[in-house]
């Protein structure tokens, strides 16, 4: 399975998933059409399945117009959706399993930035593969979405499921948001080393116009204060010890930054 990362609107990306031996492709957050049909032109590809993580518009914009043109299509999004996903036929919850090419996603149910958000993971099917997250609005490269429709302790439980994946699963989220969260990363844990030499290359990265995505599990355990409740720096940072109100503190302060 390759994934190929598209640009859109201002600061989105939407996932193609291809599937080169049998050249059939899965979309994940078609926000807008043309990108994916630029894509699937040049690959001479067909488009099977749309997967939606969240209802958001810069999410699903596109879906209507990929219908129009592939009928067959299916789309798949959360339960908790139902409604707000034009064209979802599929209603996914947490643990439901679902095939694209030779590979098979375990569906996370991950609410916070919005009541229904959902993850698709795809674990490795064998050594020679690495796990491929697709987590929409609920971690970012160096932050995570905002609470627009969950509470913190539901946001830790979602973040917690994500950090529990192997550290070599690569993190594809949806927007291109690294250099601003890491500005604030490092006004809150700045005296992590691992977080300096990040937001050293991803500063070169940016200046190139180069992307940041994928990342890594790994990288955002060691980098992200979002993935880093429970670690002293971000406990004297936010003067709490409990989980729940250092993570709320965190969000909070970075509404603020
Ligand atoms: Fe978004």
């Amino acid at each position: 399975m390759q994934v190929y990362r598209l640009p859109a609107l201002s600061d989105n990306y939407i996932f193609l998933l291809h599937d080169p031996d049998r050249n059939i492709t899965a979309v994940v957050d078609p926000g807008e059409a043309k990108p994916v049909l630029q894509q699937l032109q040049a690959l001479r590809a067909e488009l099977t399945a749309i997967f939606n993580t969240h209802h958001d518009r810069d999410h699903v914009g596109g879906n209507q117009q990929l219908i129009e043109r592939f009928p067959q299509i299916k789309v798949y999004g959360g339960a908790e959706d139902r409604g707000r996903i034009p064209g979802q036929q599929v209603f996914l919850q947490g643990g439901d399993r679902i095939s694209f090419a030779k590979r098979t996603a375990e569906i996370l149910f991950v609410p916070g930035h919005t009541k229904a958000h959902i993850a698709y993971y795809f674990p490795p099917s064998n050594p020679s593969e690495i796990g491929e997250l697709f987590c929409g609005d609920t971690l970012f490269a160096g932050g995570c979405g905002r609470l627009k429709e969950g509470t913190p302790a539901q946001m830790i439980a979602s973040l917690e499921q994500l950090r529990k994946l192997p550290d070599s699963t690569r993190v594809w989220c949806a927007h291109e948001y690294t250099l601003k969260n890491l500005q604030f990363a490092l006004s809150v844990d700045g005296d992590n080393l691992d977080l300096q030499r990040r937001w050293a290359e991803v500063k070169i990265a940016r200046s190139r116009s180069q992307p940041t995505i994928p990342s890594s599990i790994g990288l955002e355990k060691s980098t992200n204060p979002f993935l880093r409740w429970d670690f002293p720096s971000l406990q004297s940072a936010t003067k709490s010890h409990d989980p729940v109100q250092t993570f709320a503190r965190l969000r909070g302060m970075k509404e603020q930054f």
